[in-house]
């Protein structure tokens, strides 16, 4: 099987160059071999022995040993919270390595949404909240959802979310329908958009909303059911919150804040989501290029046809364009540049890239490129679910013209492509 190969890039930071070594070392070494292994109780093959089960289980805990050994785990934590406290540009590198293993981030402490409401809790939340949500939620006693997009309203405009919560003396009575809610069957507590002023016209539309947290098992939590997506039941699940009380302590952070706590965990995130899917699409090019050298079909190897050229030639060019752009974004960020204009850019640029790389390693492979055997046909549905999540491609392309036409206008300067 062929593998990663991860070399230092001599213009970065020695301690990127360490982390995407070391991260690579693990990928290849421990995660690779074993890949249809480790999950194969998760997959629930039925063919699988318990005895098989338990290898799995032990497959990934010696992996787990392995990360935590080299520092690496749960790299998006900071160290007093027993994560491995990598800076931003650290951790961009670091999701591009782990992408390109199926399953591989979870290995490393790094499960959505959990991931995700753990930094908004690091963030946000009063030491009283981590040590009751956050610390728990850190060592796998407590799990956790993020439930804001909702059924009746557009989840991509999130300042028009319906989902009330009123002060009821010193209780929060929450009311509303959620959906979409990942990993909800699971949930221990839930941290939930609520509306919590009433705002005139558009003005302050941003401080209308707080993120508040709602243990899954208060009275009045409905979790309806986990939604079919791609065809396969899932734990993406449709709750109504029915009077749901709690107390006014469960706010995070300031009233009116959650709008700008979900934008902290967009900002960075679409950044990470972007090296993630370069991680998987680098995966996809490898395989592809692979198959192409040792498939003969009509009197040749696919790779001395001029259409798989063309595939790979493509793919290289949606490959690199993506990573370059993703790269030079995260540079900005890390520089504290304004980098709304490219955050938005390689939100549409990159899930549209990798739903092109992946689709031709697909094509390439034939049939084998649809089953379960090989991780393409789960990169397929997730590069195209990642056009619309996150912010859909329309919304971040109004953004983009919004900002350019701005700088256009203010003194005719136009955009500086340079900087
Ligand atoms: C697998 C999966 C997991 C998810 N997990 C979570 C989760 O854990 N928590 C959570 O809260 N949400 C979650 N979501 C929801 C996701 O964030 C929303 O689906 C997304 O924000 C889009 O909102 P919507 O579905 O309401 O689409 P809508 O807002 O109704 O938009 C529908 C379409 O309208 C078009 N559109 C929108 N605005 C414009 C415009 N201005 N101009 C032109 N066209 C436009 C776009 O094509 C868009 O795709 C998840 C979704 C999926 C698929």
């Amino acid at each position: 099987m062929l593998q990663m190969n991860v070399q230092p890039i001599p213009t970065v930071s020695d301690r990127i160059n360490e982390i995407r070594g070391l991260t690579a070392s693990i990928v290849n070494n421990e995660i690779l071999p074993h890949e249809n292994m480790l999950w194969a109780d998760v997959r629930g093959d039925h063919r699988l022995t318990d005895a098989d089960r338990e290898e799995a289980r032990d497959l990934r805990r010696g992996v787990m040993d392995k990360v935590r050994q080299a520092g690496l785990w749960a790299p998006h934590l900071p160290t007093e919270y027993g994560g491995a406290g990598l800076d931003f540009l650290e951790l961009a590198y670091m999701y591009e390595v782990l992408a390109y293993a199926t399953g591989a981030s979870s290995l490393f402490g790094i499960v959505a949404p959990n991931s995700g409401n753990q930094s908004v809790l690091v963030k946000y939340a009063t030491e009283e909240q981590k040590q009751k949500w956050l610390l728990p939620l850190i060592d796998g006693t407590l799990q956790s959802g993020f439930s804001m997009t909702e059924p009746d309203q557009p989840g991509s405009d999130p300042r028009s979310l319906k989902t009330t919560a009123r002060r009821d003396g010193d209780e929060w009575v929450i009311n509303g329908h959620k959906w979409f809610t990942s990993n909800g069957l699971r949930a221990d507590f839930f941290i939930v958009m609520c509306r919590t002023e009433e705002v005139e016209g558009t003005a302050d539309r941003n401080a209308a909303m707080t993120q508040i947290i709602v243990p899954a098992d208060a009275p009045g939590v409905n979790v309806v059911r986990g939604i079919t997506v791609w065809g396969r039941p899932s734990d993406h699940v449709e709750i109504i919150y029915d009077d749901v009380r709690v107390p006014l302590e469960n706010a995070l952070g300031e009233r009116g804040s959650g709008h700008q706590a979900a934008q902290d965990r967009l900002g960075a995130g679409r950044v990470y989501h972007c090296m993630n899917s370069l991680g998987q699409m680098w995966r996809a090019f490898d395989l592809m290029v692979e198959r192409s050298l040792t498939r003969e079909v009509h009197g040749g190897p696919l790779e001395t046809k001029q259409f798989i050229q063309g595939m790979i030639a493509d793919s290289y060019i949606d490959m690199q364009s993506a990573r370059l752009m993703t790269i030079d974004c995260a540079e900005k960020m890390a520089a504290g540049q304004d980098a709304r204009t490219d955050i938005s850019a390689i939100k549409v640029f990159v899930p549209a890239a990798f739903h092109r790389v992946v689709d031709r390693a697909i094509q390439v492979w034939g049939a084998a490129g649809v089953s379960g055997d090989l991780p393409l046909a789960g990169m397929y549905q997730g590069a195209r679910t990642l056009r619309l999540a996150d912010g859909p491609d329309e919304v971040h392309k109004i953004l983009m013209a919004k900002n350019v036409l701005a700088a256009y206008r203010r003194g005719g300067k136009g955009w500086d492509f340079g900087n």
